[in-house]
């Protein structure tokens, strides 16, 4: 077994990945790394440098290299929310990050193979450094193939589309139609499953949860459950 104990969380956007490996984080004392939030703060570094989303081959390796530099530190805090902010070279850039143009910056530059190297290492040392819960695309496939229990979560585009359209107005960031939501989450998995490199797709060993018609309590009930009985099961065994 992985040790410390890791639980990997993969699915497209909109699944309800992040509300359902926060609140487990909280219920089972785990260490939570939204990888998700990595990619997002090297597509903010890449716009801040003058990159947009019609880069080319030939940046590769100077988007590569600004993900290679970056120093990235996730810290809790108590007073804001979320409460777990995200830190890009000493400064805390959690709000800029959740936007639609960073979203699909971030699948962009997540299809640089060089950009995936250089956060690889990071996500590892996140995860092995107490018992933790990652959430991602390739967590089960290519960074964790070895954690203790492997999740795929799904949903229909529509309910996903309705989801994000609701976080963000939450934000009070709602500049975007639901349409043209739908359209970008579409555009964001089709980039994310056909890419050559760690493509979204589930591990053979993960266990699929379709939320689509299920509350985040129910998913997070469930999800509890398989992860208690796989601890059971890996105590028996010694
Ligand atoms: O999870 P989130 O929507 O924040 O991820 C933003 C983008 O980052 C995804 O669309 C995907 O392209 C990329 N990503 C990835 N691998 C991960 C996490 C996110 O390629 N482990």
């Amino acid at each position: 077994m992985l040790n410390p104990f890791v639980v990997a969380v993969d699915g497209p956007a909109g699944t309800g990945k992040s509300s359902a490996t926060k609140r487990i984080a909280d219920v089972l004392n785990l260490i939570h790394v939204d990888t998700g939030a990595l990619y997002r703060a090297v597509a903010y570094l890449a716009t801040e440098a003058g990159f947009t989303l019609e880069f080319e081959d030939a940046d590769h390796a100077a988007i590569t290299r600004i993900a290679e530099k970056a120093q990235f530190e996730f810290k809790r805090v108590k007073e804001k929310n979320p409460k777990n902010r995200l830190y890009v070279n000493g400064k805390d850039v959690t709000s800029q990050l959740r936007t639609p143009d960073m979203s699909m910056m971030a699948s962009k530059v997540s299809a640089i193979p060089g950009v995936r190297a250089a956060l690889k290492g990071l996500q590892r040392n996140l995860g092995l450094q107490a018992p933790s819960i990652l959430e991602g695309r390739d967590i089960g496939t290519v960074i964790f193939p070895d954690a203790t229990i492997k999740f795929f979560l799904t949903a229909s585009i529509d309910e996903r589309a309705k989801r994000r359209l609701a976080e963000l107005e939450a934000q009070d960031s709602d500049t975007i139609s639901y349409e043209e939501l739908r359209e970008q989450i579409r555009a964001r998995d089709n980039g994310d499953s056909t890419r050559s490199i760690a493509p979204l797709k589930k591990a053979d060993d993960a266990i699929e949860i379709d939320t689509t018609t299920h509350t985040l309590d129910e998913v997070v009930s469930l999800m509890v459950e398989k992860i208690k009985v796989r601890k059971l099961e890996l105590e028996a065994k010694g």
